[in-house]
């Protein structure tokens, strides 16, 4: 497996393999990983015959300096997890190298209403570091294909809205969630969790997974006000969203013949903010 800390030093070795007509496939993460980050890996060997795996902390996508600053940063095992996994290169570059300091920093583009909704209502300019990120990595690898995880589902939608925005010719794959055997959501974030917090994070899943089990027994204001009520009385458990939504728009679902639904959910869980998503019809 190659490391790489520059954008030429990777762009360099990447163009023998493209010349051969090789397939490229990024999977982007800020590292700290786990089984869900190297099902992506596993997934993007089924489309491309280069995997590359970029781990970056990207601090224009954090709104809070706290949370940046904590991020868990495990280096030597993200790289003795990647080896394993059969990723063929790493890029890890400094900040400088993605955001030098003689550019201009303006990034602003249209990710439709989408933008501002859950997590964009709560973590204001969030998608914008991330589409920025984003097209950075794609311009630097120039991939086939991009692995995203479903986990994250309205990123998967900014990065979808950003391709097409620049007309990229990427396909973004969206991959499944992986969790722990309890039902827990994998998460770089799962660290911070206390003893208690652990037990309590299992409200995310078995309030996502009552709506599933019980979709067609009830309107879908019963269905989120029953999940909601999970959420009461749990000390240290602060439920900031909770929603059955479309899932192209993320508005609030009008009707249970929608298409695309999903429901969707974000808490707090002790000092530690947890989301979690699953699509109820596709
Ligand atoms: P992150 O390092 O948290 O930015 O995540 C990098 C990629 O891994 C994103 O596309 C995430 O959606 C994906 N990911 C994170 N957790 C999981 C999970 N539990 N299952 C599947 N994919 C995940």
């Amino acid at each position: 497996m190659e490391i790489f800390t520059t954008k030429s030093a990777l762009s360099g070795y990447l163009t023998s393999f493209k010349n051969e007509g090789k397939k490229i496939a990024i999977v982007p993460t800020m590292g700290a990983l786990h089984n869900g980050h190297i099902s992506l890996i596993k997934l993007a060997q089924e489309y491309a015959d280069l995997i590359i795996c970029s781990i970056f902390v990207n601090p224009t996508q954090f709104t809070d300096p706290k949370d940046l600053e904590k991020y868990p940063r495990p280096i030597e095992h993200d790289l003795a997890m990647l080896q394993a996994s059969g990723c063929n290169g790493v890029f890890m570059p400094e900040i400088d190298e993605m955001y030098p300091k003689n550019e201009d920093k303006k990034w602003h583009i249209d990710l439709g209403n989408a933008e501002f909704l859950l997590e964009g209502a709560f973590r204001k300019g969030h998608y914008q570091g991330v589409t920025q990120i984003v097209k950075k990595l794609f311009d630097a690898v120039k991939p086939d294909v991009a692995m995203f995880g479903q986990k994250d589902f309205q990123q998967v939608l900014m990065i979808k809205n950003m391709v097409a925005h620049f007309k990229l010719p990427i396909s973004i794959i969206t991959c499944p969630i992986i969790r722990e055997e309890d039902g827990l959501a994998m998460s770089s974030r799962n660290i911070h969790l206390s003893a208690t917090d652990r037990e309590n994070s299992l409200v995310l899943s078995k309030s996502l997974q009552y709506v599933i089990d019980n979709f067609d027994n009830f309107s879908l204001e019963e269905l989120e006000n029953k999940a909601k009520s999970y959420y009461l009385n749990i000390d240290g458990v602060e439920l900031d969203y909770f929603t059955i939504a479309n899932g192209d728009t993320l508005e609030a679902a009008k009707s249970k013949d929608e298409n695309n639904l999903v429901a969707l959910v974000a808490a707090k869980v002790g000092s530690t903010r947890l989301i979690d998503n699953m699509i109820i019809r596709q």
